[in-house]
Order: C-alpha cells, then structure tokens, then sequence
C-alpha cells in the first residue's frame, strides 16, 4: 500500500517533504518519495489518499499508568491530601492502588489504549502498581490491551512496600511476563521495574536490575518526581538518589527513568555520564507541584528522553503542548525548544529510551507505525502551511481529535477517527462499572 497526504514529516528532525508518500510491506516502511512518483513506481498498489492531511510517524507515550484513569475526578470523601507523604500514605496507596484487581485493571486498559489509538499513538510504555493483584496482574492487562493493535511494553512496579514477599512476586511477575511475551512474539512485551529508594532496599535493586541484565531488557524506576525523593536519600544514604543508584553499581544506559524533575549539577552529570535513558512528563509534573525537569540541559548533554502522559492526560499532542510552553517559560526565552525537539522527543526519542528498534521514524526499514493528522476541516488555521510552520501547527494547534488515520506494524487501527473493532461506549461503560467498584 501506499499512503500519500499534503505534507510528510518522517523524522522529526528533518525538514517536511510536500505531498509526499510512503510505501508499506509487510508490516515495514519499503520506500519513501513523491506521491505521484512512487505511485507510477508501483501502479498495482493500493492507495491512501491523506490529501488535507500530515503524514507523520505515531507518538510513543513513554510513561502511562493506565489503571490510573480510574481515579481521574476523585469523588469527594476521598480527595488526596496535599502533603506527599500523607498523599501516599493515606490516599494512593491505601485507596487506589492497593485496591485494584484484575477486572478493573482490564477494563482501565482497554479504554485507555483504544483511546490512545485514537490520539494517534502506537506505542506506550505502562507501569502497573497493584501489589495485591499479583499473580497474573500484567497477563489480565495483556488480553485487555491486546485488541488496541498497539505496541505495548507492559511492566508492573515491584516494591518492597507490602514487605519483602510481595516485593518478589512482583519481581518475579515481570520475569514471567517478559519471558511469556517473547515465547508469543506479539507487539506486547515486557520490561523489569521498580518503584523508588524510598519502597526498595538495596539488596531488592540490585535484584531487579540483574534480572533485567539477563533478561536483556531495560528497568524502570521514577526518580526524583519532586523534592522528596532526593531529601529522603540524603537522609537515609548520605547520598542523593542518582548518587545512591550509581554507588549501588546500577547506573547504566539499562536503567530507564522517569520523572527526574528535581536533579542536582551531580545527578546530571551521573544521567550524561552512564547513559541513563529519561522519560519527561511536563503536565503531570505541573499537576503534582513536582518542579521543571532540567529537559533542555540533558539534551544539551546528548541523554535520551522521551515524552509520556504518565497517565494524566492521554492526548499526546496537549502533552508535547506542555513541554514546549513550559521550558520556554522557565528559560524567559521563547526560543529555547522547538517543535521539532518536542516532536523528536514524542516520537523516536521515546523509542529509544523503550529499546523500540526501528520504530519513530518513517524510513525504509522502519517499522510501519504512522498516524494522518488532519490539518484541513473546521478547525484548519487560515495561514497556509509552509515547511517552516508546519511543526508549529501541529504540537500548538492540533489535538488528538484532528487524528484521522493510524496504522501500526502496517496494519490500521483508527479509520476516520473510530478505533476499528473497538465500541468506545461499552469500553467506557465497562470501566464506570470498575471505577464505581473501586470508590466503594
Ligand atoms: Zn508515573
């Protein structure tokens, strides 16, 4: 098949290409050009026409807790309180997360990656934090994600929280995981995680990140999401947490962390120096009061970061919004990132801090991962789009709405914006039922 629209961006990096076109085989991105010239190339094939549209590659959400929907718009008698620790305590732990169950995990997920797809993601990361679902947690989530057609890395947060026994299982579920994935050799797999210092000791980390070592896979960790976490190392390591981490012998470009909001000059350097891989969060950093995450110094510093929702919002294109009003603002200088950066960031930036191979861009031998976004129709701008403002036009004007088509791995998910297969209503319906079960 070849697909066809106005306009092309297929690395973010690179200048957009006029009505330009990309040929799909088996699953893969085969060859790229003109449309009319790749047409009379290969006459024989199929043709999408995304005339009015940008072609460009499908977001990678690189940090989602999809159970986290259900606690979108908390009823009242259980609002969080505002101090962080009591917020744990007292309210995340206790109501939501050690509350969940297979059912409701689920149903949160079949939601969410339906409207992931939506929004033209074809990629995302999940942490799932449920210590009281386990065993079986990430294979109830993997049927439920399964009908999206997205590429999943599914992994659930082990923490020594509940004690030392929960604390394996949960180390013990992704090893499982990861391994059952890879025998299937499906778009879902598996990653090792774990929580923070501040629910794991040292012994239980170095566990994680050796069976991440022999399983060849990357482990997760949020790290430094405010002031917390580095004041609670100081005080119980003499140490800041990426200080703690590299002591420990775990700072590695195998190590994926998310957050990194509140980072000292040493904790960057450590990022540069070993090769950590980071996931920013913009939006849900400004929800939590967490800080401004030092992004546009650790690229500056050649580090891998990607973009994620964490959960919060699932419209990548608000997100990428997020990181490029945000840094500006705090640097006084509105030429601090482009949309180029963002776009990078929320495309093959994420890839590479998953290990996603060949996945983010729209070249041959890339995989067929791709979203049309429409730029025409009622919400179009009146300025004509140019290479110069098409990017700008994209991450400040457009939403997950203006998503019309989105295929992964060469086959299509969203047709006219619908998510084929999928009856949005009975997924949503479905995970009322849960949220309801949940708050009771
Ligand atoms: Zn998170």
């Amino acid at each position: 098949m070849i697909i066809g629209a106005d306009w092309a961006v297929t690395a973010a990096l690179d200048e957009p290409r006029r009505r330009w076109a990309v040929r799909v085989v088996d699953g893969l991105i085969d060859d790229s050009g003109p449309v009319a010239e790749l047409r009379a190339c290969h006459p024989d094939d199929d043709f999408c026409d995304g005339s009015g549209c940008v072609l460009l590659p499908g977001f990678v959400n690189a940090h989602v807790h999809l159970y986290g929907v259900l606690a979108h718009g908390v009823p009242a008698p259980a609002a969080p309180v505002a101090d962080f620790w009591g917020f744990l305590d007292d309210y995340w732990w206790p109501l939501v997360e050690n509350a969940l169950d297979h059912e409701m995990i689920a149903a949160a997920a079949a939601w969410v990656t339906a409207d992931l797809a939506a929004g033209g993601t074809t990629s995302f990361f999940d942490i799932l934090e449920a210590p009281n679902a386990l065993p079986g947690a990430l294979f109830a989530q993997r049927e439920a994600v399964a009908g999206s057609g997205l590429r999943g890395v599914l992994s659930f947060e082990a923490t020594e929280r509940m004690g030392e026994a929960n604390g394996r299982a949960g180390l013990h579920e992704n090893v499982g995981f990861i391994e059952d994935c890879r025998a299937r050799g499906d778009r879902v797999s598996g990653a090792m995680c774990i929580h923070t210092t501040f629910t794991c000791g040292e012994p239980f980390i170095r566990q994680a990140f050796e069976a991440a070592a022999d399983l060849d896979v990357f482990c997760h960790a949020h790290v430094n999401e405010g002031v917390h976490e580095g004041q609670w190392c100081a005080e119980h390591h003499g140490m800041r947490t990426l200080e703690f981490y590299d002591h420990i012998g775990v700072a590695s470009p195998r190590f994926q962390a998310s957050q990194c909001v509140q980072l000292s000059p040493r904790e960057i350097d450590i990022i540069a120096e070993s090769g950590i891989r980071v996931s920013h969060m913009p939006l849900s950093n400004c929800e939590v009061g967490g800080g401004i995450a030092p992004v546009l110094e650790l690229l500056e510093r050649g580090v891998t970061v990607g973009l994620g929702s964490d959960g919060y919002l699932n419209d990548m294109f608000a997100v990428m919004r997020g990181a490029f009003l945000l840094h500006r603002a705090a640097t006084l200088d509105p030429g601090a990132i482009s949309a180029a950066t963002v776009l990078h960031m929320a495309t093959e930036g994420s890839a590479r801090t998953l290990g996603l191979e060949r996945v983010g861009r729209l070249e041959p031998g890339w995989h067929a991962d791709l979203q049309l976004v429409d730029l025409e129709g009622p919400r179009g701008l009146p300025t004509p789009v140019e290479a110069h403002n098409l990017l700008d036009q994209l991450v400040l004007w457009r939403s997950a709405s203006d998503v019309s088509r989105v295929m992964v791995g060469g086959d299509w998910v969203v047709d006219g914006g619908e998510v084929i297969g999928a009856d949005m209503g009975e997924l949503r319906s479905r995970t009322i039922e849960q949220a309801a079960r949940l708050w009771s």
